[in-house]
């Protein structure tokens, strides 16, 4: 069967089973089994696909087919520009997270000490990293996320020093400049309401952690207060309906509170200067 072929059977297939963008997903999944780039398949599509590699792709496609999310299959997702490895043990890196990066990058430019709460697969601490050509300290309470970030860190040659903890509990007071963080903020409730590919397959600790879905703020921020320098920044990512709960978390330790708005006009990232 040449490649053409394969691709285009792989496509009728996603889309018999409602898979979005199912010609570029046939594509990806291709391309992962071939081990080669789109350019690649562009430039053969008329070469016949190898048995081992029609295996994989029909493994793969059945895996889509089953909800599983395409990166997770392909163990990649771009992140503000670089080419992140994923896992089942970490969320997906989204798009708006990229907004948490570009907000820190305005308002902590000074920072020189930085730690990202919560870090999953390194996306925002190995940004911070590479950005800023500086070390950062990323937490996670999860081990086997932490194993995924190393890697990500170690690949793309970022300087980042891991560490197991509840949020910032193993940090030392008073140190740092600013403080990143992408909690778990999914109200339980609207669990049943995700897309099967979150809600089936992305780890719930990073996705949920209580009935309003803010539970999680106030120790955050309380750490964040804790960690801070006076005149440091913390800058969190929100859930969609988030803000008024959040802002009114943020004592009297806080000032020049800030919301930035994600492409589809929610807001998405607030960013708070600790006062004293
Ligand atoms: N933004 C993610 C989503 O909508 C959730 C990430 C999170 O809870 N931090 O699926």
């Amino acid at each position: 069967m040449q490649l053409s072929t394969a691709l285009h059977q792989g496509t009728r297939l996603l889309e018999d089973g409602a898979v979005p963008s199912a010609r570029l997903t046939a594509e990806l999944l291709l391309c992962h089994a071939l081990g080669r780039e789109r350019s690649w398949l562009y430039a053969h599509s008329g070469e016949p696909l190898a048995e081992t590699a029609w295996i994989h792709y029909g493994r793969y496609l059945y895996q889509r087919l089953k909800g599983q999310p395409l990166q997770y299959i392909t163990g990649h997702q771009e992140f503000y520009g670089r080419p992140f490895f994923v896992s089942p043990d970490v969320l997906i890196p989204r798009p708006e997270t990229e907004h948490l990066i570009e907000t820190a990058l305005a308002r902590a430019p000074e920072a020189r000490h930085a730690i990202d709460i919560g870090c999953g697969s390194g996306a925002i601490a190995v940004t911070w990293a590479l950005e800023k050509k500086q070390s950062v300290i990323a937490t996670d309470i999860s081990t086997s996320a932490l194993v995924v970030a190393q890697e990500n860190a170690r690949q793309l040659g970022a300087r980042v020093d891991f560490l197991a903890c509840n949020l910032g509990s193993a940090l030392p007071a008073g140190r740092f400049d600013l403080v990143m963080s992408n909690p778990p903020y999914i109200p339980d409730h609207e669990r049943e309401s995700l897309q099967k590919e979150v809600r089936d397959h992305e780890p719930a600790l990073a996705l949920f952690c209580g009935p309003t879905g803010v539970e999680i703020y106030a120790p955050l921020i309380e750490d964040a207060a804790r960690l801070l320098r006076p005149g440091g920044m913390v800058v969190l990512e929100i859930g969609y309906q988030a803000e008024s709960a959040v802002r009114a978390l943020l004592g009297a330790a806080w000032s020049a509170i800030e919301v930035a708005h994600d492409l589809a006009g929610w807001p998405r990232v607030l960013s708070a200067q600790r006062t004293d």
